[in-house]
């Protein structure tokens, strides 16, 4: 067997890749927060975001990973007994619902198989059930299953009542079509290392003008995360804010901005379409029911060990996709098509797949997936 050289392709749904600009861009000394200097960088990358959540309000920017932005969310619209509508259809559904409990919130939580999507009519039910319900927690692209949620379907069926739409976008924001104030959403999670073409480290939560008042209002305990501090002091930062992360920010969003949102929007789409196309073509099966733009998910074949598959185009031939979580372990795998990647990452990643399964005994005709993506790319004429 000849050796390869050993180079590395993330194509996982987060962390996913940095362009060397970007990476650059964090690379320059490190100044003092308090300085006009500083605050210039700072502003630029606060406004760059209202664009990127297609949002007049406030975006604040929190030092943690996503999950903090979650917490953030709960915390401070949240209160020991207020009760909440949850969307549970992976992992990150459980998350909202686990926060949920840990803040003594009561969770009406909507069940759904791994894999499906909910649909506003079972919202409408939950909440005809429970009348007192002060938020709906949706997942808009539940990164577990690959399923992409209709939140702006889900935002009609609040409208005209007091009802909080409160969504983790973290995988979906840029890979998604997201409009939180046309779409009525009144709290929008994110995160630095996914679409946004960042490391991890910055997490982000914007809020509409009804959800911030709901911020003011509440008692809830809570004070890293306490928003009030960060309403208080924009667009300056409570605390040390990640200075070199902020750099970043301040260059993926004029990237981004330069790109154009429908374009960012477009080139997730244009991906996922022909990442599809290439699995299906090797007939494989997608595991989500209402697939988003974020990432593939697909069923294992029959007879194959996911995880073994996953790692070895990892460890052999440094191709890394995801595998399964939880009980999907080993049985799907995550093929991403997020942020800093173009038509000959989704090649690579088909290509590594086919390789793989060929060696695993699958029987596949070589290309056919590869040919299947290019076909794609050659219809919508890259
Ligand atoms: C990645 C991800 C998270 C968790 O973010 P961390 O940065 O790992 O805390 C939460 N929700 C979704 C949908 C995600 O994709």
């Amino acid at each position: 067997m000849a050796k390869i050289v050993r180079k590395n392709y993330l194509l996982t749904p987060g962390p996913a890749p940095v362009p060397t600009e970007i990476l650059l861009a964090g690379a320059q000394e490190t100044i003092h927060h308090r300085t006009p200097q500083y605050l210039e960088i700072q502003k630029k990358a606060l406004e760059g975001l209202k664009y990127l959540f297609q949002t007049e309000n406030r975006v604040f920017t929190l030092l943690s990973s996503g999950t903090g932005a979650m917490e953030a969310a709960v915390a401070n619209i949240m209160s020991p007994g207020d009760e909440a509508i949850v969307v549970v259809g992976g992992k990150f559904g459980e998350r909202w619902r686990d926060i949920c409990k840990a803040y003594g919130v009561v969770v009406h939580e909507i069940a759904i198989e791994w894999g499906a999507a909910v649909t506003p009519e079972q919202i409408k039910e939950k909440l005809e059930e429970y009348p007192n319900t002060k938020a709906v927690f949706t997942t808009l692209s539940e990164t577990s299953t690959g399923v992409v949620t209709d939140v702006e379907a889900i935002s009609k069926i609040l409208e005209g009542t007091n009802v909080l739409h409160v969504t983790d976008a973290i995988s979906g924001l840029l890979a998604q079509p997201l409009k939180m104030d046309e779409w009525k959403l009144d709290v929008v999670v994110a995160g630095s290392q996914k679409g946004l073409m960042m490391p991890p480290g910055l997490a982000f939560i914007a809020l509409s003008e009804r959800a911030l008042e709901v911020v003011r209002a509440s008692t809830n305990h809570r004070y890293y995360f306490d928003l009030r501090a960060y309403d208080k002091s924009y667009p300056d930062s409570p605390y040390t804010p990640g200075i070199n992360l902020v750099y970043q920010l301040a260059r993926a969003v004029e990237m981004l901005y330069e790109e154009g949102i429908e374009n960012v929007w477009e080139r997730h789409r244009l991906l996922a379409d022909a990442t599809r196309a290439g699995v299906k073509a090797l007939g494989l099966e997608l595991f989500a029911k209402r697939p988003g733009n974020v990432l593939t998910a697909v069923k294992i074949p029959e007879g194959i060990d996911g995880k073994k598959l996953v790692g070895y185009m990892r460890n052999e031939w440094g191709v890394t996709i995801a595998g399964g979580q939880a009980h999907l372990k080993g049985k799907i795998m995550r093929i991403a098509h997020l942020g800093w990647m173009s038509p000959f990452d989704t090649i690579t990643a088909l290509s590594a797949l086919e390789m793989a399964l060929d060696k695993f005994g699958y029987k596949v005709e070589l290309g056919a997936g590869v040919k299947a993506a290019e076909e794609v790319f050659r219809r919508e004429d890259i």
